[in-house]
């Protein structure tokens, strides 16, 4: 079969129907189950003649692992994705979140964007590339990985400590990017090319305890209640990373109003006027403390000696622990105990030829629409792929109408991808290895 004689519209069905049959495989993570997810893409596979690799470090937690022979002439090409998904409410949902209704026009479903949607393009491109017979330069390597949901130490994580040659590529594509941005009637594709990197911190304040008839006024819950207000009030200082600052500039063509953001004199004003947007820009400009979590205390008639906060912190690239800690002292003071969990990685991809193509790509099915690059305030694998050496693209192309903002979608309520955007997210993905 040669690449004309591809019939995209059977491709979309047939994606369709491997999407729907994946979203009913309930693999909320926790537990995450995806051990029935492998074998169903394996099943697919193997009627394709590609015999996969299922890998199980705990039992149903299972990684499937697919490699197509290049002509050996580059490294090889990573298609990552997870199959696991974070668990959904059924109250919240319009249509029921494991049942993969199609209604409207899209396919309805947890996961549908995260991201067992870009997990089906992945394998439609390489059933395409084993279909059309092309040899690309290097093996194309297609994972759907277990665990990412909740830390990926069972899916990516493992792979990469324990069998990193099967993993080990030049470049990979995985999540988050290539959906569409709709900015001041304009239409922008991130793709994300870094992302940051988790630093938690445990804060602990001490105070006199003692008998919860008496007031103590500097004790411990006085110094609780002060870190929180500090950490929810206050912003950490600016840092214009060169991807923010890329991003930024690209999306003030169509909103002039964001460059304020770039500079320190006029960035809060800027911020407090985008509203709910704010959260998406302050994040990609700043390390960030989130305080999430707060106990102490042991009875309602004892005032406790300690109370402890978790917060979730992130660091912008280039960030290290101590300048976090540095910024975090300023705002809360040196009198709480701080502990720090934190792994350093760097997952920075070049902004090279591999990337520019991702405009061309995109203008085949949205023309006028600009990719720019992108820092994601999450974490994804990414990260692990970094360890070896691999830089990842977030590159799961979907076009989003404007009333489906991605990111009210993304692990939100009635989670769905547009048939079309399926459709057109394989064949994007396929003109990527064409490329490659
Ligand atoms: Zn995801």
């Amino acid at each position: 079969m040669s690449v004309t004689a591809v019939d995209w519209e059977a491709v979309r069905d047939e994606a369709v129907q491997y999407l729907q049959d994946l979203l009913r495989i309930d693999t909320s993570n926790p537990p995450g189950n995806e051990r029935a997810a492998a074998e169903y893409l394996a099943e697919i596979l193997a009627r394709e003649g590609i015999a996969p690799r299922l890998i199980e470090p705990a039992p149903r937690r299972t990684s499937l692992i697919a490699r197509l022979p290049g002509r050996g002439e580059r490294g090889p090409i990573l298609l990552q994705g997870h199959t696991d998904v974070v668990p959904a409410d059924p109250a919240e949902w319009s249509h029921p979140p494991f049942a993969g209704d199609i209604a409207d026009g899209c396919l309805w479903g947890r996961g549908a964007l995260d991201m067992k949607g870009t997990v089906v393009m992945q394998l439609m491109a390489l059933l395409l590339v084993r279909r059309t017979g092309l040899r690309p330069r290097g093996d194309v390597i297609f994972a759907a990985l277990a665990d990412e949901e909740a830390g990926g130490r069972l899916g990516a994580g493992w792979l990469v400590d324990h069998v990193p040659e099967l993993v080990r590529a030049e470049v990979a594509l995985g999540e988050v990017g290539g959906f569409t941005l709709h900015v001041g009637g304009h239409r922008f594709y991130p793709v994300q090319v870094a992302e940051k990197v988790g630093c938690r911190l445990t804060v602990t304040v001490r105070g006199d305890s003692g008998h919860g008839s008496q007031p103590v006024r500097d004790g411990a819950m006085a110094k609780a209640g002060a870190v929180l207000t500090a950490l929810t009030r206050e912003r950490l200082p600016l840092h214009v990373t060169p991807v923010a600052e890329a991003f930024i500039r690209a999306l003030a063509r169509a909103e002039p109003g964001l460059l304020g953001l770039l500079d320190p004199a006029r960035e809060g004003q800027v911020l407090a006027e985008l509203g709910k947007d704010a959260r998406m820009f302050e994040a990609i400009l700043h390390n960030t403390a989130v305080p999430t979590m707060i106990s102490g205390g042991s009875a309602a008639n004892v005032v406790p000696g300690s109370v402890r906060i978790t917060v979730d912190g992130r660091l912008l690239p280039g960030q290290t622990a101590a300048d976090f800690l540095r910024e975090v002292r300023a705002l809360i003071g040196d009198e709480a105990e701080i502990e720090v969990q934190h792994t350093p990685s760097h997952t920075e991809a070049p902004r090279d030829a591999f990337f520019a193509q991702f405009q061309e790509i995109v203008e085949e099915f949205d023309p006028g629409a600009m990719v720019v690059p992108y820092l994601l305030s999450g974490i994804t694998d990414a990260r692990f792929f970094a360890r070896l050496g691999t830089p990842t693209y977030g590159f799961a192309p979907v076009k989003l109408p404007p009333g489906m903002p991605f990111w009210t979608l993304f692990h939100g309520a009635d989670e769905r991808i547009p048939l079309e955007g399926l459709l057109t997210g394989s064949r994007a993905l396929y003109r990527v290895l064409e490329r490659y």
